[in-house]
């Protein structure tokens, strides 16, 4: 298989056999501990009792009106922590650790509904009444997809403001397409079209009017959720270097038609990838299917305090990634014509747990070493641009530049104006993203009704 056939497709997911045969597994428990389990309240106890009971339309309903994006959650929700933690079938193979119960996987059954939705061209919605009042919302990422879908689905006019090509926001550009590919984007993102909702692709809110001019420009309120796109950087004044990448650009390359561009670049090569996270864990999965000759992923802590799930960092060392383990990169060596070489380290040791609980990686003297590399990959983070704050002046901001809201409503400072996602919350989950928007959606409704009164 070609690397470009590598990154075309996802694997397949249930069909309705094995969906029925899961859900035939549930305990159907009185209160649903699954559903206290999803942070987007998409009730996996009450769809998966719809499934047992031969109810599919009335299981794919429950999903859809709940969570609008309800299939990328089913594939990209990390269920192991969320709502398959809560579920009583895995709380009793606790207790019998001889027997065959594992958690019901509710991802998967999640994923089949949708899928079979679409497949059987149910439709979910019906045309709502048309309001007249109008929202903007900035950023087609999950965040903003949701609060719109909320909103057009009662019949509020919904502008979308996105300023790259295609709308879906990390979903398009960040998410490689061997975990999610761009027809089942596309067929989600249709369910969303249909109800109306306008998008203004290739348009940037910016400058210092930026939100609130949308406010005069007749728009009643207004949701941000422009999602983080600046990648932290080891030495964020260093002059770029041939052969270092952000995480966000290296990601992108991949998804944006730059694909042969950064496959040539990548085979055959040595690939060093820095940081512990899940996007970490992408960058190096992907460099062994670009073909790479040697892929290390650099972490100054240990293998249990890596952020990423515990799936994924199995899966990449299966996959043949070297993990170089308490190991600080502290520079990056280059030749005479600026080409990266290699990656500086000095080894590390654990100290004292910082406020976090994780012990502290302290640098061991005299330990540095080069690591000979010829392609950088760092995913030590996204955070807000630094000029985000510059098009919403008078929202208030922390001090890592994301937007202070009121936790139940979504408001921010500024009368009018809601946000959420990762610009309120730092980095996140799609389904929080998808339940920022259910919730800033709900007070929008209840600001507009008050405006009205
Ligand atoms: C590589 C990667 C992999 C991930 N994998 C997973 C996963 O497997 N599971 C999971 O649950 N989460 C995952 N996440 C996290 C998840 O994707 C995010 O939490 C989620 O996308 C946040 O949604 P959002 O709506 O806040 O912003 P985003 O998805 O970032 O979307 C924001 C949108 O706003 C647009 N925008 C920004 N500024 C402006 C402006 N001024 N004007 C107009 N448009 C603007 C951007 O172009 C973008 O399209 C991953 C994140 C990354 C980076
Ligand atoms: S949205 Fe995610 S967390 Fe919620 S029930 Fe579905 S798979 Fe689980």
């Amino acid at each position: 298989m070609s690397a470009a056939d590598r990154f075309k497709h996802m694997n397949k997911g249930f069909d309705l056999g094995q969906a029925l045969a899961e859900a035939d597994r549930c305990l159907l428990c009185h209160d649903a501990p699954c559903s206290r389990g999803c942070p987007a309240e998409t009730d996996p106890g009450a769809f998966i009792r719809k499934l047992r009971f031969q109810n599919i339309t009335g299981a794919i309903r429950t999903i859809k009106t709940n969570n609008i994006m309800g299939g990328a959650c089913g594939v990209l929700c990390p269920t192991a922590r969320l709502c398959e933690k809560e579920c009583s079938a895995r709380l009793k193979s606790l207790e019998r650790p001889e027997g065959a119960d594992s958690p019901i996987q509710i991802g998967k059954i999640q994923r089949f509904l949708i899928e079979h939705g679409w497949q059987t061209g149910f439709q979910v919605f019906e045309k709502p009444a048309a309001r007249p009042e109008k929202v903007a919302v900035v950023g087609s990422g999950p965040s903003g997809l949701s609060c719109a879908a909320e909103l057009a689905q009662d019949g509020y006019q919904v502008t979308i403001f996105e300023e790259r090509p295609e709308p879906g926001g990390v979903l398009r550009y960040g998410v490689v397409a061997y975990r999610f590919d761009m027809a089942f984007l596309e067929k989600e993102m249709q369910d969303i079209k249909n109800l109306g909702i306008t998008f203004q692709c290739n348009h940037r809110i910016d400058g210092p009017e930026g939100a609130e001019k949308l406010l005069q420009d007749g728009f009643d309120a207004v949701f941000l959720g422009p999602g983080l796109w600046d990648a932290a950087r080891l030495k964020p004044d260093a002059p770029a270097i041939d052969g270092l990448y952000s995480s966000v650009k290296y990601l992108s390359m991949l998804r944006d038609g730059r694909f042969n561009d950064i496959h040539q670049k990548v085979k055959d090569k040595t690939v060093a990838v820095i940081g512990g996270g899940s996007v970490a864990m992408d960058c190096v999965e992907s460099a062994v299917k670009l073909d790479a000759k040697d892929v290390y992923l650099v972490y100054r802590r240990s293998y249990s305090q890596m952020p990423a799930e515990s799936d994924e960092r199995i899966e990449a060392l299966e996959a043949g990634v070297h993990y170089l383990l308490l190991n600080q990169p502290v520079d990056f060596i280059t030749s005479k014509q600026n080409c990266l070489t290699g990656l500086k380290l000095v080894r590390t040791q654990l100290g004292a747990p910082d406020e976090s609980g994780r012990r502290t990686p302290e640098l061991i003297k005299g330990s540095d070493w080069v690591l000979d590399a010829d392609i950088v990959v760092e995913a030590i983070g996204n955070k807000a641009e630094d000029a985000s704050p510059q098009w919403y002046p008078n929202v208030k901001v922390n001090n890592r530049n994301l937007i202070e809201v009121d936790a139940e409503t979504g408001q921010t400072s500024v009368k009018g104006i809601f946000a959420g996602g990762d610009i309120i919350r730092g980095p996140a989950l799609v389904v929080q993203a998808v339940q920022d928007g259910k919730v800033a959606a709900k007070a929008i409704k209840t600001y507009l009704n008050k405006q009205e009164a």
